[in-house]
C-alpha cells in the first residue's frame, strides 16, 4: 500500500487509520528484551487493542512473536479472540458478570477475581462440569479501584481451601502511579503491600504461577516490581510517552498507529470570514480554508476545536473553527498548491514533520490511550506489516 497516495486506495470515504502490525511486533519484542527471559509479556489488548483492532493485533503478536498472554477488560472481548482462533492464554482483568461462568469456563478465558461472592460463584461453576479453574486474585494495594483489600487475605485463604475446583494461578496488583517520580514511595508501598500478601499465600501452600503488578508505567520505572509477568498496553502501541515516567530514557518502542484524512473542498474567504458552528473563529486576513472528512463522529474530539494542528505537504497547519460530527476545517492559507486530494495526517508522520498521538492528545486536553481508543468504528483500520 501507498500511503502517499490514498486516493489509489480508497474507493470510499477517504479517513482512515494505518496501523503498523511490524511496529507492534518490534514493541512486543523490545519489551521482552526489556523484562529478560524469566517475565513473560502479556498483550493488552482490550478495548479493540487500544483502537488498533484486537483481532488482527493479537493474530499478529501471536504469529509473529508467540505472545505470552492476551489481557482483555471483558469476558466479551476473550470470547471475540477466541472466536477468532487465538489460542494463547487470555486473562480478563475485568472480572466477570453474574451468568457469564459457563463461558468463560468454555472459552478457557482465565478470570481476575476480586470479591468473594466471585469465588463461590465461579467455583460451583467449576463444580458442575468437573473441571478446575485458574483464577488470577486481584489485591487492592492502592489504587482504590478493584481488588480484595489486604486484609481481606485470610478470608480469601479460608474460602479457598474449601474449594477445590479454583486453582490459583496468579495474584495481582495494579500500580496508581508508577509513572511520577515524586510518587515512589506511594509505589514502594504498593510493592510492599503485595509482597506480603504473596508471602501470606506462600506460607499456606499456595504458590501462585504468575505474580504481576506492573503497566507500562511500572514496567518502565519499577524494574524491581516485573514480578513474573507484566501487563502491558500503552508502551505496545508506542503511544506511552506522556504515561511513563519522565526521569527514565524510554525504551525504543514506535508508534503503531496513524490517523489520516485527506481535503475534499478548498475554498478562498475574505478577511472577517466566520468559520464553523458558533462562528467561533474569524479570519484575519484572506484566508485558503480546506475541509476534511472527519469529526467527532470518527473520535476526533470537539475539544480540538480552534486548537489542534494537521500535517498537510509536510507542514503544520491550525484547526480553524469547531470539529463538527462529520467535518473539520484547516487553515492551508500558508501551504502553496493546497488541493483536492492532498494527504492530511491528524496523527504520525509526513517528511520531517510529526504529529506524536501524545501530541495531539495534548491539543484535546487528554491522553494518547484515550486518543487511539476513542477512534470510532467509522474508521477503517488499515494494516500494514511491512
Ligand atoms: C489496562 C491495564 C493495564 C495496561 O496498562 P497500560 O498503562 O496501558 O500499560 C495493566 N493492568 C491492568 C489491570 C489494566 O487494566
Amino acid at each position: 500500500m501507498n500511503a502517499e497516495h490514498p486516493s489509489e486506495i480508497f474507493s470510499g470515504r477517504p479517513t482512515w487509520a494505518e496501523i503498523r502490525l511490524d511496529y507492534l511486533a518490534h514493541n512486543y519484542q523490545c519489551l521482552r528484551q526489556y523484562v529478560g527471559p524469566t517475565v513473560q509479556v502479556m498483550a493488552m489488548v482490550k478495548a479493540n487493542a487500544y483502537g488498533h483492532g484486537a483481532v488482527t493485533c493479537a493474530r499478529h503478536l501471536e504469529q509473529a512473536c508467540q505472545a505470552d498472554w492476551f489481557g482483555v477488560a471483558t469476558i466479551e472481548e476473550g470470547i471475540e479472540l477466541r472466536e477468532a482462533g487465538i489460542d494463547a492464554p487470555i486473562l480478563c482483568l475485568g472480572g466477570f458478570w453474574h451468568g457469564q461462568e459457563q463461558a468463560l469456563l468454555h472459552h478457557h478465558i482465565t478470570p481476575t477475581v476480586f470479591r468473594l461472592d466471585m469465588l463461590a460463584t465461579l467455583h460451583q461453576a467449576a463444580a458442575e462440569t468437573g473441571a478446575t479453574v485458574p483464577v488470577h486474585l486481584k489485591f487492592d494495594t492502592g489504587m482504590g479501584r478493584l481488588g480484595f483489600q489486604p486484609g481481606e487475605t485470610e478470608h480469601c485463604l479460608a474460602m479457598l481451601a474449601h474449594s477445590p475446583h479454583l486453582r490459583v494461578e496468579g495474584i495481582l496488583t495494579h500500580f496508581a502511579a508508577a509513572d511520577d517520580p515524586a510518587k515512589n514511595e506511594f509505589t514502594a508501598l504498593q510493592i510492599e503491600r503485595y509482597q506480603d500478601i504473596l508471602n501470606r499465600f506462600q506460607r499456606s501452600g499456595i504458590q501462585p504461577r504468575f505474580h504481576h503488578l506492573a503497566n507500562s508505567a511500572g514496567t518502565h520505572a519499577h524494574r524491581a516490581a516485573h514480578g513474573n509477568l507484566v501487563r502491558i498496553g500503552g508502551l505496545l502501541y508506542g503511544t506511552a510517552h506522556d504515561m511513563t515516567s519522565p526521569v527514565i530514557p524510554m525504551l525504543p518502542v514506535k508508534p503503531v498507529l496513524a490517523l489520516h484524512s485527506q481535503i475534499i473542498l478548498v475554498k478562498t474567504v475574505d478577511a472577517g470570514s466566520s468559520l464553523g458552528y458558533g462562528c467561533t473563529f474569524i479570519t484575519t486576513r484572506t484566508s485558503q480554508i480546506a475541509t476534511i472528512p472527519i469529526g467527532y463522529a470518527d473520535g476526533v474530539s470537539r475539544t480540538h476545536s480552534n486548537r489542534g494542528e494537521v500535517l498537510v505537504h509536510g507542514r503544520r497547519v491550525p484547526v480553524v473553527g469547531r470539529i463538527s460530527m462529520d467535518l473539520t476545517l484547516i487553515d492551508v492559507t500558508e501551504v502553496e498548491g493546497a488541493t483536492c486530494g492532498d494527504q492530511v495526517t491528524l496523527i504520525g508522520q509526513q517528511a520531517t514533520e510529526e504529529i506524536s498521538a501524545e501530541e495531539y492528545a495534548r491539543s484535546g486536553g487528554t491522553i494518547g490511550l484515550e486518543a487511539t481508543t476513542s477512534l470510532s468504528y467509522r474508521v477503517p483500520r488499515r494494516y500494514r506489516k511491512f
